[in-house]
């Protein structure tokens, strides 16, 4: 079985540098289920072919099954040997490994740079055929050609089999090209040779980092690659899902943040932080977590108070924490100040030990962005799970919207918003939580009351009971 990967990059003998893989040599390597060896057909400036050859050991393979399997004839005659499957997904990790990982010590400027690639897979098992092909391919920028071959040509009738020659090209980075063949290959095939565990799926959310939530076909892929075992399937879809959302969020929120500008003659914002400052200060909290801290306003006036010895700032967006760290100055506080502070990656929506054993926890401005489902998980995650001995959250009013002339009357104050609540929705949400969970809870208005609708931002302060 034959993969070959070629580039017109000049110079196109960069792929050696980029494969960790010298031109001019042969090698081999062993693997529990055969050889694999590299080699070049073609070196020049203007092109450069590498090869990854497969050479599958069925024999050795079954020999080294545990004895009292029983051992079929289909164990011993079978297509492994040639046909691309989930053994060139794990040849390519133990050969190509720093380039999957987009590592290169030599030459780190051509990592990241897109080039001119093409991919051959000499026999590829696509059950679901050609437009398969393209409906997986063709989403991730790459053009594909693929020729299928009949089950024998000496036999016309017999038609055609379910193996394509194919061709993918493309301008990508070299680490894309073969996160892509990493994940696509089994799932072509459909089939795959080692048990499938939680550790697949993490190998699958880390090789679809930044493509697979995007993918309009990420459901066929991920059933496909977790070899339809429902339970992880549906995991690592409600994560890509989630990956999806946070991408939509960042890309909303970049340029402009229209809740932001709409509250700012007001300053609601920091009206709202000087609220649930004073709050957590009254609470008695040493330690606090700020969940959905976005980009650290709230964390640093917190920092400025001694009281609170232990401060934790998380949210779901990378890109919220890279800005919260700018602006707490994290790579610059002198240690003392540093060792109070700490930015955490994560989700409100799943069980995470890291949530657990704090004084008080804020949730300011974030419940409105979780849908139905998604806000049930967040409230066992915090009350149920976490279980700070304060919880102070706030969610806008939305009686108060007819107070901005600007907002037109169906619409919500940020786009991401998936319900703005009366007065009484919050209270009732917050009511019902509170008793489920063991807590009692107050309500404070937060900004200028208005007569009849109340103050721009509501408050609800929970407490263990
Ligand atoms: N608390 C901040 C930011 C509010 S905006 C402030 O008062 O300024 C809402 C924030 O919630 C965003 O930063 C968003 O990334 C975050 N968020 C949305 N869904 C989340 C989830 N499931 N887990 C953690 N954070 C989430």
């Amino acid at each position: 079985m034959l993969l070959t990967i070629t580039t017109t990059h000049s110079p196109a003998t960069d792929l050696g540098f980029l494969l960790h893989k010298h031109p001019d040599r042969f090698q081999s390597f062993d693997l529990s289920f055969g050889k694999a060896h590299v080699f070049y057909p073609e070196v020049s400036e203007e092109r450069c072919a590498a090869c990854l050859l497969l050479d599958i050991d069925p024999v050795g393979m079954v020999r080294r099954k545990v004895k009292d399997q029983q051992v079929l004839l289909d164990h011993y005659v079978n297509d492994r040997p040639y046909v691309a499957s989930s053994f060139m997904s794990v040849a390519i990790s133990q050969v190509f490994g720093s380039a999957l990982n987009g590592r290169c010590k030599d030459r780190p400027d051509i990592v990241t740079t897109p080039l001119p690639l093409t991919a051959c897979i000499d026999v590829l098992p696509a059950r679901g055929g050609e437009r398969f092909l393209r409906q997986i391919f063709e989403p991730l920028g790459y053009t594909i050609k693929a020729q299928q071959h009949s089950l024998d040509e000496l036999f016309p009738d017999w038609g055609e089999s379910s193996y394509f020659s194919v061709k993918i090209e493309g301008t990508k980075r070299l680490s894309e090209l073969l996160n892509h063949l990493y994940v696509l290959i089994p799932v072509f095939d459909n089939r795959k040779h080692y048990f499938v565990g939680d550790d697949e799926l993490e190998k699958l959310l880390a090789k679809g980092a930044g493509w697979l939530a995007q993918h309009p076909e990420k459901e066929q892929i991920t059933r496909r690659y977790l070899k339809h075992q429902t339970s992880l399937f549906q995991t690592a879809l409600a994560r890509l899902v989630e990956e999806e959302q946070t991408a939509q969020i960042e890309s909303r929120t970049k340029d402009d943040q229209p809740e932001e500008v709409l509250e700012k003659p007001m300053s609601l914002n920091e009206q709202r932080h000087g609220t649930v400052l004073a709050t957590l200060r009254s609470s008695g909290a040493r330690s606090v977590i700020d969940l959905g801290c976005g980009e650290g306003k709230l964390l640093r006036e917190l920092l400025k108070d001694r009281q609170f010895e232990q401060i934790i700032g998380m949210d779901v967006s990378i890109r919220a924490l890279e800005n919260a760290s700018k602006r707490l100055k994290l790579e610059r506080l002198p240690e003392r100040q540093a060792a109070r502070v700490q930015l955490q990656h994560g989700s409100l929506i799943y069980r995470d030990q890291r949530l657990k054993g704090f004084d008080a926890a804020a949730l300011v401005e974030v419940i409105e962005h979780l849908d139905p489902p998604r806000l049930a998980a967040l409230e066992r995650v915090v009350f149920e799970f976490a279980r700070p001995k304060t919880v102070v959250l706030t969610t806008p009013n939305q009686e108060f919207n007819v107070m901005w002339e600007t907002l037109p009357a169906d619409q919500f104050r940020h786009s991401d918003h998936r319900f703005e609540w009366t007065r009484q929705e919050s209270q009732d949400w917050a009511n019902r939580v509170a008793a489920q969970y063991g807590y009692t809870v107050r309500f404070l208005p937060v900004g200028q009351e208005e007569k009849n609708v109340g103050s721009p931002t509501q408050m609800g302060v929970f407490e263990h009971v």
